[in-house]
C-alpha cells in the first residue's frame, strides 16, 4: 500500500551504521534529521554520505533535514555514563566554562542573574525536576524534585523567565547552517524557538547569499509567541513542526493536542506541510513494542491529517530504530486506508433507530427550540434513560440537567458525556411537578427547556424557573 504520512527519523548513535540506515529506509524513513544539538560535522558527514549511497542504491528519495539548535540553555559535558539524581537530593548546577568536580555544568553564565530561588529549572522536556533554592556565583544550588540520569548537552527549561530570544541567531547557529548548506548539501534546515516571521526571512537571506539551491525551512512551533504569530510564520516558512517537546513545557501540557489542531489546520490552509513532534512513540526507546496510547496519539495525528512524524529517541538512542519506524509506518497505513473506507471526516450520522424514533426526534426539536430561544438550560425527565441517550448524544452545547424517578438510571446515567447534574424525583415527570421540583432544589433559574417522556404523555415545554 501507498502510505501518505511522511515519516523523519533523528540520527545518531543509534542508528548511524550503514546496516541500520538501509532498514531504516526500507522500513519508511522518508527524511533523516541530524540534530545540530547533539551531533557534529564528522558525525553528520559519515551519515549523509551514506544516505546518499543508498538513494543511488534503493532508487528511493530520501531528504535531510538540519535541525538548528537555536537560542536553549542545555547541559554541558558530561561522561557518556551520565549522572544519577535522585529525588530529595541536593545538587549544585555550574554555569562556568570549564569542568567543575562535582557540579553539574549549564554552561550559560547569564542563567545566574535570571533565575530566582523557588524557581523550578527543567531537564529533557521536562522529565527531570529540579527546584531552585539558592544562586552564589558561578553555583547554582538546587533540589531534585523528580529524579532521572542526567545526559549531555539534554535540553534545560525554566518555565516563566526571560529566556534568551530569537533575536539573534548564535554563532553556532551560524556556522551549523552554512556547515549544513554549504559542505553537507541538506534539503531541509528547521529552526528551532522561531517566534516571528522575521525569524524565519532573516535566515532565508543568508542562506540566499551562500546558495541559489532552494532550501526548505521548517519553523518549529515551541514558543507562546509563535502560537501567537502562527499566520505570518506559516506564511514565510516552507514548513512547520510541532515541537511537543519544548511547547509541552511553554505552555500547559494539556494545550498542545489543542494547538496542536490549530497548527495542523493551519498548515494545510496555506499548503505547507506540518509534522508531529516528540514523544510519537517515545516508549519503543527502550521497548519493542509501543503503548497504546501512542498508537492511538498517532493515529489521531493522522486523523487530522499531519503530513508527518518525526522520531526523536526513538531513533536517535533507542533499542529499536527500525521497529519504531515499522511501528509508525503500520499505523499510518492503517489509519489512512480507515479515512478511506470509513469517510470518518464526515460527521457521524445521528440516525434514530425504531426503539428510540420519538425520543430521536422530540429531543432534537428540544435542543433546537433550547438554542434558538437562548434558554438557560435543557432539562430531560427520562425514566430509564432513552430519553436522555438521545439527547446527550448529539451534544448539546447548553448545561443538561436531567431528572428521573430512578436511582439506579441517575447512577447509570453518569458516565455520560455532558451532564451537568442528574436529581431524583420520586413522582411523575409532569411538567408542572418538574417545575416545582426545580424550584424547591434551586437546580436553575431562568428560561429552561423542558422534555419529558412518558409513555402517551409528552411535554417539551418552555417554563420560567
Ligand atoms: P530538540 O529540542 O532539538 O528536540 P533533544 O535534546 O530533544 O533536542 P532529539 O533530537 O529529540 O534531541 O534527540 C533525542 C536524543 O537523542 C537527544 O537528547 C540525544 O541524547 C540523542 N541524540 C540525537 N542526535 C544525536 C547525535 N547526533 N549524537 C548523539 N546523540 C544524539
Ligand atoms: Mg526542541
Ligand atoms: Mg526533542
Amino acid at each position: 500500500m501507498n502510505r501518505h504520512t511522511k515519516i523523519i527519523a533523528t540520527l545518531g548513535p543509534a542508528s548511524q551504521d550503514k546496516a541500520t540506515l538501509v532498514a531504516l529506509v526500507k522500513a519508511g524513513m522518508n527524511t533523516a534529521r541530524l540534530n545540530c544539538s547533539h551531533g557534529n560535522y564528522e558525525q553528520f558527514k559519515g551519515m549523509v554520505d551514506k544516505l546518499r549511497e543508498i538513494e543511488g542504491e534503493s532508487g528511493k528519495t530520501i531528504l535531510t533535514l538540519l535541525d538548528l539548535q537555536g537560542p536553549k540553555i542545555r547541559l554541558g559535558e558530561i561522561a557518556p555514563e551520565g549522572i544519577l539524581i535522585k529525588r530529595g537530593e541536593l545538587v549544585t548546577f555550574w554555569t562556568g566554562k570549564t569542568v567543575n568536580k562535582g557540579r553539574i555544568p549549564i554552561p550559560y553564565a547569564p542563567l545566574t542573574r535570571i533565575l530566582k530561588a523557588g524557581q523550578p529549572l527543567l531537564i529533557e522536556d521536562g522529565l527531570i525536576r529540579t527546584k531552585i533554592l539558592s544562586i552564589k556565583g558561578e553555583d547554582i544550588r538546587a533540589k531534585v524534585e523528580v529524579g532521572g540520569l542526567l545526559k549531555r548537552h539534554k535540553g534545560v527549561n525554566i518555565p516563566d523567565s526571560a529566556l534568551p530570544s530569537s533575536e539573534t541567531l548564535s554563532k553556532k547557529d551560524h556556522a551549523d547552517l552554512r556547515m549544513g548548506v554549504l559542505k553537507l548539501k541538506v534539503d531541509a534546515v528547521a529552526l528551532s524557538f522561531v517566534e516571528k516571521a522575521e525569524d524565519i526571512l532573516r535566515v532565508q537571506k543568508l542562506i540566499a547569499r551562500w546558495t541559489k539551491r532552494p532550501v526548505f525551512l521548517v519553523a518549529k512551533i515551541e514558543r507562546p509567541k509563535a502560537l501567537k504569530n502562527l499566520r505570518e510564520i506559516a506564511a514565510a516558512a516552507d514548513g512547520l513542526m510541532v515541537a511537543r517537546g519544548d511547547l509541552g513545557i511553554e505552555i500547559p501540557g494539556e494545550q498542545v493536542p489543542v494547538e496542536q489542531r490549530r497548527i495542523l489546520a493551519m498548515g494545510r490552509e496555506l499548503g505547507k506541510p506540518v509534522i508531529v513532534a516528540t514523544q510519537v512513540l517515545e516508549s519503543m526507546t527502550n521497548s519493542p513494542l509501543p503503548t497504546r496510547a501512542e498508537m492511538s496519539d498517532a493515529a489521531t495525528a493522522v486523523f487530522e491529517q499531519a503530513d508527518g512524524f518525526m522520531l526523536s529517541n526513538e531513533s536517535a538512542v533507542g533499542k529499536y530504530p527500525i521497529k519504531a519506524v515499522q511501528t509508525l509506518a503500520r499505523v499510518a497505513e492503517s489509519t489512512e486506508a480507515a479515512i478511506n473506507d470509513y469517510q470518518w471526516t464526515q460527521p457521524i450520522a445521528l440516525t434514530p433507530t425504531k426503539d428510540w424514533m420519538h425520543d430521536h426526534h422530540m429531543a432534537k426539536e428540544a435542543i433546537e427550540l433550547a438554542n434558538d430561544i437562548g434558554a438557560k438550560a435543557l432539562i430531560l425527565g427520562t425514566h430509564h434513560g432513552y430519553t436522555a441517550r438521545a439527547a446527550l448524544r448529539m451534544r448539546p452545547s447548553l448545561p443538561v440537567f436531567i431528572v428521573t424517578p430512578y436511582q439506579e438510571t441517575a447512577r447509570l446515567l453518569h458516565l455520560h458525556w455532558g451532564v451537568e447534574k442528574i436529581l431524583v424525583h420520586k413522582g411523575p415527570l409532569r411538567s408542572d411537578e418538574v417545575k416545582a421540583f426545580l424550584k424547591k432544589t434551586k437546580t436553575v433559574k431562568g428560561t429552561v427547556v423542558y422534555l419529558g417522556l412518558q409513555g402517551e404523555n409528552r411535554s417539551l415545554v418552555v417554563m420560567g424557573i
